[in-house]
């Protein structure tokens, strides 16, 4: 349907941003697909070590999901988002196709391994969600094809993860977050992947501040190399949400948080987390 009706066509999922703009005359489109009213586009499934979230899954089904507790990022992501209402109806699929800068759900799964599964008239294929964000509300996909499937490999034993966003209240975006999945070998790290939100086009993966605890110790000394990354790599803009210079010392923190937490998770603690507001 999408493609016979053409550019001017969009699919609607949970309409949480797609409603918002044509309310504001920011998004005009002649037609709207309900996805909605395709069957079987609603799941969360575990197969093979791979955990798989349907298109149409909602952010509160995440929320409320036993298995998608087994990864706690994802838990403390469709948690954080907004407010009942918008959790009720918004859609992880309808997220990373927004590829908004200030959305929450390509940060936290840029931290593990992503893919997304795409649908067009030539079939379907997979991407990696780095390849799949193309800029600031772009991605890779054209104006009739649209995201199926998101699959995320389950982190091995011994790994840890926190999101952690800081709001001004609920039923807005995070002024900046900050995503970090760890796996521990007893004391030394060895993976990291730490990701940022809000201070940058599209979410920013910290490779300096990856490097800094991965082989290592995480101690005082290394955290603070991580965190200094982390503040290097923020290319925030100053706006009503805070300065450049405050959003880039608030992601350094954020990032430091986030570590204390995803390691107290790698050793198997229950960690309970919610935004932090201002
Ligand atoms: C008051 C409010 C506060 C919010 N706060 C937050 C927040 O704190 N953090 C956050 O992350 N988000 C926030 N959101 C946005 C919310 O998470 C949206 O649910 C999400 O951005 C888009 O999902 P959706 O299902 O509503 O998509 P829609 O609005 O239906 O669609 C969004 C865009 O994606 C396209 N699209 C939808 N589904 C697909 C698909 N399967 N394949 C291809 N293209 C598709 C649509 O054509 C449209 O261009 C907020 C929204 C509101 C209204």
């Amino acid at each position: 349907m999408l493609s016979q009706l053409g550019e001017e066509a969009r699919p609607l999922a949970g309409g949480q941003s797609l409603i918002p703009l044509m309310k504001l005359r920011l998004a005009s489109p002649l037609h709207l697909v309900d996805l909605n009213f395709v069957p079987g586009c609603a799941y969360v499934k575990e197969e093979n070590g791979t955990m798989c979230f349907g298109a149409l899954t909602r952010h509160a089904a995440i929320e409320h999901s036993e298995v998608a507790a087994r990864i706690p990022i994802l838990h403390d992501c469709a948690a954080g988002i907004a407010d009942v209402q918008v959790r009720n109806r918004g859609t992880i699929g309808g997220s990373v196709a927004e590829a908004d800068p200030s959305g929450d759900w390509a940060v936290a799964l840029m931290t593990l391994a992503t893919e997304i599964r795409c649908l067009g008239n030539n079939g379907e294929w997979n991407l990696p969600l780095a390849d799949f964000v193309k800029d600031a509300y772009t991605t890779v996909l054209a104006p009739d094809e649209l995201v199926k499937e998101i699959t995320v490999k389950v982190p091995p034993k011994g790994s840890g993860g926190a999101y952690l966003a800081l709001k001004r209240s609920a039923p807005v975006y995070a002024t900046a977050s900050a995503a970090v999945q760890l796996t521990m070998d007893g004391e030394v790290c060895r993976q990291a992947a730490i990701a940022l939100g809000c201070v940058g086009l599209t979410p920013i993966r910290v490779k300096d501040a990856e490097a800094a605890l991965r082989s290592q110790v995480i101690n005082e000394k290394t955290l603070a190399m991580a965190m200094e990354a982390a503040r290097a790599a923020a290319d925030p803009q100053s706006d009503m949400r805070g300065s450049a210079q405050y959003k880039r010392t608030l992601v350094a923190g954020l990032v430091k948080r986030a570590v204390d937490i995803a390691l107290r998770r790698a050793r198997g603690e229950q960690v309970e987390v919610s935004p932090i507001y201002a």
